[in-house]
């Protein structure tokens, strides 16, 4: 620009008032920025550098003719605006940028300043120019790095931010809504830890062409990070039809993925607000539709929700018990509940599960079923694990003690993320030698989730657990999909009978029938098998005729704190 600036000086300078064309033009030729003349829009003269920009090789391809064959009319249209507005006699720099189609049909930018000048053959305007092009790619390329996804190609966070708060405002000022879809990958971590993260990769690019063929092109679909995207919905309302754009959302990613060659199948999570129905805010929309989100995930996964406002109190209660999770250790809120295990032939006791309580300080008794899934979410899991391991082996070593109760074991629940942790068995062996107990004093239950995710570190770990003498049991069997083939793949000695089946399983024809295949196979596999949910008597006689060894139920005990336990053990439970 300050080169222009100094040959617009030098030139006013030069042409004083009224130069000869004959002393002006030479002078321009040697300048080293683009001069052009004009008058009424046609073109008088060129010199070299202009013809360059241009991307013309002589004057006389130029010469007479009109400016907009180069000029892209709108925006010289503003400097001819500006000249308007001076009033024609005081033309004198009038900055400006101008689009330009060049001779060869490529697009550049110049900066200009265009004045009036006075030769002997009258006035005519004077554009000097500078090609500027380079510097607006750059300027461009710059700005589409810091608002656009660069693996999706998608608006980022930022951008969004930017759009959101528009749409925000237009809704606030044509009385309008604008809905906000919060979506999330349900299985996309699987996907990244099996088949990579190239294959990852692939799958949130394939993602993003899906979200967007499936929403309107007036809408927004950006990338938040990681599996995270979002949508802006402009005018768009709960009901009908903003539940059909989110089951075609769902739809679109429920369809097989083609990853590394094989077939993948993943879904969403989606969570839906709309302002100003449920948020006066930008900030309340975002964390109302992340709300949403998070609610459509814990009921299931592959399904959406829309915002409501008991959702805000309850995830309020929830964040409230997150927090506190995080000191249930150190404020020894955790006991150990433990049921009875017992040989249903004779009654007697074998052994006991542990089933974890938290008692909070001021909500009471909270059921594992909703603080373990807490717990694992924010990396708590291993620590409760531990501990839970450790109690219970110090108990079991106790229980041994007493007379009748050698072998006596306790049965801990294992969550699936704990098992790609492949310290674990160095963990346990420690256990065993703080607590004095020996490796037939623990058993290990797991469910078939545990394949679900990056199945052969799991499997490494489990196999190393067996070794050092930890048997394993399959828990919940029967309500998974791929029972059979995983109760082949994992290196387990029993399986529970999940409690579903059992109070049921003697009204129900059907449920007699599966729960008598179970029992085969698992005699055929030389498996041991362990009846949940025991509540009558009939229910035992049942697994019993139908060499079911052990049981646990209600019928026998309800987990109850170790005194307890301590009361019935060498004790028949009838
Ligand atoms: P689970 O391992 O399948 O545990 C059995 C559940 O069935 C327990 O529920 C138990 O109280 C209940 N139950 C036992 N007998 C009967 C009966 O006769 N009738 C009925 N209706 N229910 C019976 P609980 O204690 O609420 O535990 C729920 C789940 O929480 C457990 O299911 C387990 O998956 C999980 N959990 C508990 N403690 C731990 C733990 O220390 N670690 C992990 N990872 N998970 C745990
Ligand atoms: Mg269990
Ligand atoms: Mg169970």
């Amino acid at each position: 620009m300050t080169q222009v600036q100094t040959t617009q000086a030098e030139q006013q300078r030069m042409i004083g008032g009224g130069v000869a064309e004959s002393e002006f033009y030479p002078v321009m030729d040697r300048l080293p920025t683009g001069v052009l003349l004009h008058r009424e829009g046609i073109i008088l003269y060129a010199n070299p550098v202009m013809l360059f920009i241009l991307g013309l090789e002589r004057q006389a391809d130029c010469l007479h003719k009109p400016l907009l064959s180069y000029f892209q009319p709108e925006s010289w249209k503003r400097i001819e605006q500006a000249v308007e507005a001076m009033g024609a006699e005081e033309v004198g720099g009038i900055p400006g940028e101008i689009a330009v189609l060049r001779a060869d049909d490529k697009e550049a930018t110049l900066e200009t300043i265009t004045s009036l000048v006075q030769l002997t053959g009258g006035a005519v305007f004077c554009t000097v120019a500078q090609d500027i092009s380079q510097r607006k790619q750059n300027e461009e390329r710059i700005r589409h790095q810091a608002n656009y996804d660069s693996l999706t190609g998608l608006p980022n966070r930022m951008l969004f931010m930017d759009r959101l708060q528009r749409e925000i405002v237009r809704a606030t000022r044509q009385q309008k809504r604008v809905a906000l879809m919060f979506i999330d990958l349900d299985r996309f971590k699987w996907v990244n830890d099996t088949l990579g993260h190239a294959a990852g990769d692939d799958l949130l690019r394939e993602v993003s062409n899906r979200l967007q063929s499936s929403l309107r092109k007036s809408d927004t679909v950006a990338r938040m990070g990681g599996d995270e995207f979002t949508a802006i919905l402009p005018d768009m309302e709960r009901g009908p039809h903003a539940e059909r754009v989110a089951s075609g959302v769902l739809g679109q990613l429920v369809t097989p993925f083609i990853l590394c060659g094989q077939e993948v199948m993943i879904s969403g999570s989606i969570g839906i607000a709309i302002f100003p129905d449920d948020a006066a805010s930008m900030e309340e929309l975002l964390r109302n539709a992340d709300i949403a989100m998070y609610r459509a995930k814990s009921a299931g996964r592959n399904g959406y929700r829309f915002f409501t406002p008991d959702m805000h109190a309850e995830a309020q209660q929830r964040m409230e018990l997150e927090s506190d999770l995080h000191y249930v250790l150190e404020r020894k809120e955790l006991v150990i509940h433990y049921q009875p295990i017992v040989d249903l032939q004779s009654r007697m006791v074998v052994g006991a599960e542990c089933l974890l309580r938290w008692i909070h300080p001021k909500r009471g008794f909270i059921s594992p079923a909703l603080f373990i899934p807490m717990a694992e979410e924010i990396g708590l899991i291993s620590q409760i694990t531990e501990w839970t391991i450790r109690t219970a082996c110090a108990q079991a070593a106790r229980w041994r003690q007493m007379p009748g109760c050698a072998t006596f074991f306790v049965s801990v629940n294992l969550s699936c993320t704990r098992c790609r942790d492949l310290s674990v068995g160095e963990k346990i062996e420690a256990i065993f030698q703080d607590t004095g107990l020996p490796a037939n004093g623990l058993v290990l239950e797991i469910t078939e989730n545990i394949l679900s995710e990056d199945a052969n570190r799991a499997l490494q770990m489990l196999n190393q657990l067996v070794q050092r003498g930890v048997a394993l049991w399959l828990d919940d069997f029967g309500t998974g999909h791929s029972s059979l083939s995983v109760l082949k793949r994992l290196p387990v000695s029993g399986i529970k009978i999940d409690r579903s089946f059992v109070p049921s399983a003697l009204s129900d024809p059907e449920t007699i029938v599966l729960v008598e295949a179970i029992l085969s196979l698992a005699r055929s596999l030389n498996r041991e098998v362990i009846g949940e949910g025991i509540e009558a008597e009939a229910q035992a006689e049942f697994l019993l005729t139908r060499s079911c060894r052990f049981g646990q139920g209600y019928l026998f005990l309800k987990p109850e704190p170790a005194e307890l336990l301590t009361a019935v053990l060498g004790k028949a439970l009838r």
